[in-house]
């Protein structure tokens, strides 16, 4: 497969399209990032990597360092997880709160705000230094030790962080968070704020193409059965009330944020992250998703 002509053609011809997506305005920093930017990287196990357009430019990768929170605290506690947060897709929005009462404080999935709130609260629970301890994870795993949060997206998103406080509070009144809500959320936005170009973001993600190994470092970063179950979670809940059209169109498992980042995992063949800051209604990027419904069809590449 000539991965590198099938990526230049489709990004060409997404390039293009009228884009009708929105930036995520409700974080007032992400507002200012220009709307024009694309970039594309895929990462194969077997050590082709390719990119075009902003591929080397940061971003925040907001929502996707949340499957980098779960593999940490899955890390750490294991299977008890999943007696804190579901394993359920939700069918609702990412900051949805309309569940949590029915289902006394236990999120859907660990996708959600309300369930990356919970796994946060796991990690402070569970780490002596949260903030600096997960970083060193990330960049230990990535073998990159340029990887670093953004203060000025952190605060700029607890400014107005009022959903994410009500969740904190909400599952606290329920007794499913053990910290401060206050503390949680602020180590919650730190690690959304975390910055990576779409080249560190698939090479980071190639593991989990590789059953849980690192293809850099040879490192096992989770065992193989953990690892095909964070795939399964992406599959299933990683763009949240799309993540079904995400299934039927593209096919893979995958996470978006949104600073208009996607990363997606191809077991046994691929990492390819994309970026394009304008979102859809249900807060993905808008050209991202095009780009990859249009390079899965073309290339006939499917885990189904
Ligand atoms: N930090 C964002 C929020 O809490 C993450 C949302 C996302 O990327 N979908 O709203």
């Amino acid at each position: 497969m000539n991965f590198e002509d099938l990526i230049q053609d489709v990004y060409q011809k997404i390039k293009e399209i009228d884009d009708k997506g929105e930036t995520a305005s409700y974080i007032p920093e992400l507002a200012k990032v220009d709307p024009n930017n694309f970039g594309v990287y895929i990462s194969t196990i077997n050590q082709f990597n390719f990119g075009t357009g902003n591929c080397y430019d940061k971003f925040s990768i907001q929502s996707i360092a949340k499957v980098l929170a779960l593999i940490l605290a899955y890390r750490i506690v294991g299977d008890d997880l999943w007696k804190r947060v579901g394993v359920e897709p939700s069918g609702t929005a990412f900051n949805s709160l309309v569940q949590l009462e029915a289902d006394k404080g236990i999120p859907r999935n660990p996708f959600l705000n309300a369930g990356a709130i919970v796994v946060s609260d796991v990690l402070l629970s569970n780490l002596k230094n949260p903030k600096e301890d997960f970083i060193h994870f990330v960049r230990r795993i990535s073998n990159n030790t340029a990887l670093e949060y953004s203060n000025r997206i952190a605060q700029s998103e607890k400014d107005v962080g009022y959903r994410n406080v009500a969740l904190g509070n909400f599952i606290k009144s329920f007794g499913q968070i053990e910290n401060e809500p206050s503390d949680v959320l602020n180590f919650y936005y730190d690690l959304c704020s975390l910055e990576m170009s779409c080249k560190e973001l698939s090479e980071l993600f190639l593991f989990l193409a590789n059953n849980g190994i690192s293809i850099q470092s040879n490192e096992s970063i989770l065992s193989e059965s953990q690892s095909k179950r964070i795939n399964a979670l992406m599959q299933t809940c990683g763009f949240y009330d799309e993540s079904g059209e995400f299934a039927f169109k593209v096919g893979l498992p995958g996470k978006s944020g949104v600073g208009g980042g996607i990363i997606a995992i191809h077991p046994d063949q691929y990492a390819i992250a994309v970026w394009s800051p304008k979102l859809n209604k249900q807060g993905n990027s808008y050209k991202g998703m095009k780009f990859l419904e249009e390079f899965t069809t073309r290339s006939e590449l499917s885990i189904f």
